[in-house]
């Protein structure tokens, strides 16, 4: 048995191995001082370690270092005794010794060095576990760059040095990368991200940060010199990648939301801000960064209390209906009626404007408008039990709707719920911007046409593709825009407006579809669309929408002077 291995020294040597420590510099402080209980006895001189750490997941690139762990003055030896270890992942840690002097080590020496070595490894080792758990929590390990954690982390640090200000907050997503997800397997779609990642990586100077999010999602923050550097990257970054013997080329772009970062509160602001802009240059489809700004925060907020208290709403039944005639044209007779929805909420009515927007990104139209359909149906019924005659009513449908294949049957099943009549309910829809929508909204139509339904394109001219619209389906009316109605002043001279309503109205009537014009507004307008043909019209001139109450009055009466 060695000497060393007994001896107070080694005792000395293993105490202090055991305590733990808080950081790299204290680990380094550790071992010197423990290779110091020991270096008298053994005839240490140095102490050097070298690293080898090898790419993984949780580090984007590898990376070499040495370090001299123990140093006594003097002239060390030239017969350095050296060990290699290497780690579960691969990693490889050298321990080199070089003795003192003129020194040459024995064999049970050696030994003893050896123990020395296996310990210092294993102590490198714990800490370093230690070490990358911590980075594993703070980064992706699909990509091997930082996570939110990593990146909230980072703002912090910014923020505790008061170097925030310096630095745009950037949120972006990836665009097309669901091509990429289409065309390779899952796994290769992977691969695609770790290049896209790692591009962003060379990108950076040492005090910048990217980060994933999740999925096509990252955040950054650039020194503000860097920054439009930087958005043109990710707005033209091309990717190449070999599957199958064949070079895939990607391009990528990004929806992207900046904020500058002066007069941040807390870290947290840096997200709030960079989350807003992100949204706004969601909603607003812009190929350039969108700053955020104080009024998006507003609009934001105002956009999610829509949201979150909708449904509430709903069942409180704080959404009110009006209804707004529709007169024959010929002989001046209520021949219709629009339902239109309104939010009498917290003592004030809103608009559709304020809120069927928000609505529709978010999904909820569809509740609203089926609630519209079956307030309506209850209405027509109470009243035909009354006696009183009323006339077909028409309902908004969103294009939200079109991805609801069982759409006609639900709008039926909710009519003959209430047993009201199928002809005196009218569907509204609006053109879509897609084109293979035509074809599940013509089937739709078809279905409700079936059982007597009648459909009609609102807003029409001010939508997409309508031509291809009016080609593909077999609506019975046209609702033309009310920006369509030539102006006041353009009677008689100003001949385009008139040319081109005209021939909307006659292409809509010879297809033989019915012809509604809304937003009439004056006796002017009306004589004109009158004299031009169209069948029915509807707007202020004769009424603006009307409470229940206003309406079944206006019912009663059933014409206009
Ligand atoms: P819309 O379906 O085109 O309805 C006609 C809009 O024009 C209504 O606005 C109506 O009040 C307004 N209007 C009618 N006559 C005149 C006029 O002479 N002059 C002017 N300037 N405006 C006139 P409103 O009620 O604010 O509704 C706006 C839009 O909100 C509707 O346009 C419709 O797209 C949507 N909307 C309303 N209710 C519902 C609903 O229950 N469901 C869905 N999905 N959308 C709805
Ligand atoms: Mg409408
Ligand atoms: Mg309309």
């Amino acid at each position: 048995m060695g000497r060393l291995i007994e001896s107070a020294n080694m005792e000395r040597f293993f105490t202090i191995m055991q305590k733990p420590v808080h950081s790299e510099d204290e680990l380094m402080t550790k071992l010197r001082d423990a290779i110091a209980c020991v270096e008298d006895e053994l005839n240490v001189g140095r102490v050097m370690l070298q690293l080898s750490v090898k790419q993984s997941k949780l580090r984007a690139q590898s990376e070499n270092m040495s370090c001299t762990l123990y140093h006594r003055p003097g002239i060390c030896g030239c017969k350095p005794v050296g060990f290699s270890f290497r780690t579960g992942e691969g990693d490889i840690i050298n321990i080199t010794f070089y003795p003192r002097g003129e020194v040459v080590w024995d064999d049970e020496e050696k030994r003893d060095i050896h123990v020395i070595a296996y310990q210092l490894f294993i102590s490198f080792r714990l800490e370093s576990v230690q070490d990358l758990l911590k980075t594993a929590i703070k980064t992706d390990l699909a990509v091997g760059i930082p996570n939110v954690s990593g990146y909230m982390d980072f703002v912090i640090r910014l923020f505790s040095n008061k170097r925030l200000e310096h630095y745009v907050g950037v949120y972006f997503n990836i665009h097309n990368f669901k091509y990429v997800n289409k065309i390779l397997p899952y796994e290769h779609a992977d691969e695609v991200m770790k290049i896209y990642a790692n591009r962003l990586l060379q990108e950076l100077e040492r005090d910048e940060i990217v980060a994933r999010l999740g999925g096509d999602n990252y955040v950054a923050l650039i020194r503000e010199e860097n920054a439009n550097r930087f958005f043109e990257i990710i707005n033209d970054m091309e990717t190449t990648y070999h599957y199958e013997n064949e070079i895939r080329k990607f391009h990528f772009s990004a929806t992207i939301g900046a904020a500058k970062l002066f007069d941040v509160k807390d870290a947290g602001d840096v997200m709030t801000r960079i989350s807003i802009a992100y949204q706004v240059a969601r909603q607003l489809e812009k190929n350039e960064p969108v700053f955020f700004s104080e009024d998006f925060y507003a609009d934001i907020m105002r956009q999610k209390e829509i949201i979150a208290r909708f449904q509430r709403s709903l069942e409180m039944q704080e959404f009110v209906i009006y209804y707004q005639p529709k007169v024959n044209a010929e002989d001046k007779s209520l021949c219709g009626a629009e339902a239109l929805v309104r939010w009498n909420t917290q003592g004030r009515m809103l608009f559709p404007g304020e809120f069927i927007p928000i609505l529709e990104k978010d999904g909820s139209i569809c509740r609203l408008d089926f609630y519209v359909l079956e307030r309506t149906c209850e209405l027509l019924r109470e009243c035909m039990a009354t006696g009183l005659k009323m006339p077909r009513i028409s309902i908004n449908f969103s294009r939200k709707h079109i991805g609801n294949p069982d759409l006609a049957r639900e709008i039926i099943s909710i009519i003959d719920k209430h047993k009201v009549p199928h002809q005196f309910i009218e569907i509204e829809l609006t053109e879509s911007e897609d084109f293979k929508d035509y074809v599940v909204m013509a089937e739709m139509i078809r279905q409700l046409k079936e059982q007597g339904i009648s459909t009609s394109i609102d807003d029409f001219g001010t939508g997409y593709s309508s031509l291809n619209m009016l080609k593909m389906t077999t609506i019975d009316l046209l609702k033309i825009d009310r920006s369509f109605i030539p102006r006041e002043e353009d009677y008689p001279n100003k001949k385009k407006d008139c040319i081109m309503f005209e021939n909307i109205a006659n292409l809509a009537k010879s297809l033989g579809y019915k012809v509604v014009v809304e937003g009439v507004e004056t006796q002017n307008q009306f004589d004109y669309l009158k004299a031009v043909g169209c069948d029915i019209v509807q707007g202020y001139f004769f009424d603006q929408p009307l409470s229940v109450d206003k309406f079944l009055k206006r019912v009663a009466i059933g014409t206009y002077q």
